[in-house]
């Protein structure tokens, strides 16, 4: 007689993807999708690290994306450094 446990039944194939699927539905999904944020140095707001800051514009201290100003065309206009 065995002295550790031993499974009662052989774990059958579709039995073991559907536990793997699920596996990762939920958790793999919610390991990968949590998104880090870094507060922004010019308005403190948070933002993507290494990513403009969507609220002011800056990257790294230097103005990337103009935001329209009231009177312009244009919503979001690059700027070319
Ligand atoms: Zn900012």
């Amino acid at each position: 007689m065995a002295k550790h446990p031993v499974p009662h039944q052989k774990t059958c194939r579709s039995r073991s993807k559907t536990r793997h699927s699920a596996f990762q539905k939920i958790t793999r999904k919610k390991l990968t999708d949590v998104a880090k944020t870094v507060k922004c140095a010019n308005c403190g707001l948070a933002k993507r690290p290494h990513y403009t800051c969507e609220n002011c514009g800056m990257y790294r201290g230097r103005q990337v994306i103009k935001f329209k100003m009231p009177g312009e065309k244009k919503d979001v206009q690059k700027i070319k450094v």
